[in-house]
């Protein structure tokens, strides 16, 4: 009798093992076998017509007296006219300055189009934009209602200041729709740990929450600051409404040039998505085009593919989304991400 219970859990056991081994070959043999995964790519460029739009330059995050910046609104409005921007908006410390007449601007004689805003300070420093609101209040969750409440949109400026972890950007992105994203780049670069951030934050919310990268100059000071990174927006006209349009859905790129101040000579021509390829045709010469993404093993940032064109269904078990950087002898260009469904 003991002999044959023993027995029987034995084969017991080998059952089990079987049909576990039959389930792992069964999984890693499907592609062997001709069995496609099917992969959704979410295209942030998908509604641009490439042939009808132009290339905007803004920044959006600029500090004047009005705050801790070195200078007067019209003189930081007439520098930013001079370098060629397209798009501002001066986001003051807890500070509305607006409208622009009221500091001596002429709408009349500039193409500049005017963005309101304010740098919400008390809390994770924020963007505030199409709105009044100013305050020193110091619940994100308050600050993010209130925004939302008068249609403005938000941008976490400068993350790597704070030591907040993952869940907590996490909750905010899934809470508020009018949280469009997360700055990336400040001034030349002062906190390198926060495309690492953006990277991790992609990994957790794509494709279902998508994070735009800004790049903005967080400008004080005109001589240190202004023209070390700027958001290229992609629309058919420069309206206000547009560009609410454009920063909600990220029809845009970040662009940082070599040395400051300096032009854009290359751009990003066309996107082109097909099943789960995704190419970029570029207008002007660049060196490379590195694919990056979350590596969860690394807990790093990593490039997991070059060249112009990218199969993503190479990548499905490693990431949910990947984004471009394009680099050139002059500068480099960051695309949004791409996300991956499957
Ligand atoms: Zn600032």
């Amino acid at each position: 009798m003991m002999e044959t219970i023993f027995r029987f859990k034995k084969f017991n056991k080998t059952i089990y093992a079987s049909i576990i081994l039959i389930i792992i070959l069964l999984a890693f043999s499907s592609p062997i076998l001709g069995y496609e995964i099917d992969v959704e790519l979410m295209n942030p460029y998908q509604d641009i017509n490439w042939d009808s739009i132009n290339y905007y330059k803004a920044n959006l995050h600029t500090h004047t007296r009005r705050s801790d910046g070195f200078h007067s609104p019209l003189t930081v409005i007439n520098e930013y006219r001079k370098n060629n921007y397209d798009i501002l908006a001066l986001t003051d410390h807890n500070k509305y300055t607006w409208p622009w007449k009221e500091y001596g601007i002429n709408y009349k004689n500039t193409k500049l189009i005017a963005i309101d805003g304010s740098e919400i300070s008390n809390t994770h420093h924020l963007g505030s934009y199409f709105n009044d609101y100013a305050s020193n209040e110091s619940s994100e969750n308050k600050v993010l209602s209130e925004i939302k409440r008068r249609d403005g949109i938000a941008v976490f400026f400068h993350p790597g200041r704070y030591n907040k972890k993952i869940d907590w950007y996490k909750y905010y992105y899934k809470k508020y729709d009018n949280l469009v994203g997360i700055e990336v780049f400040n001034k030349n670069d002062r906190y390198s740990n926060d495309r690492k951030l953006w990277d991790r934050l992609l990994f957790e919310l794509m494709p279902d929450y998508p994070v735009w990268g800004f790049g903005n100059d967080d400008m004080h000071n005109i001589t240190t600051d202004l023209g070390w990174h700027f958001n290229v927006f992609l629309m058919k006209a420069n309206t206000r409404d547009n560009i609410k349009k454009a920063m909600v859905n990220g029809h845009f790129y970040i662009y940082n040039p070599k040395k400051q101040n300096e032009s854009m000579n290359f751009f990003i021509k066309e996107v082109l998505v097909e099943n789960s390829s995704i190419k970029l045709s570029v207008k002007g010469n660049y060196k490379k085009i590195e694919w990056i993404a979350y590596n969860t093993i690394t807990e790093r940032s990593e490039v997991f593919a070059t060249g112009n064109k990218v199969d993503v269904s190479d990548y499905i078990y490693k990431t949910n989304y990947v984004r471009a950087k394009v680099i050139s002898e002059t500068g480099i260009i960051y695309t949004q991400p791409f996300g991956i469904k499957y």
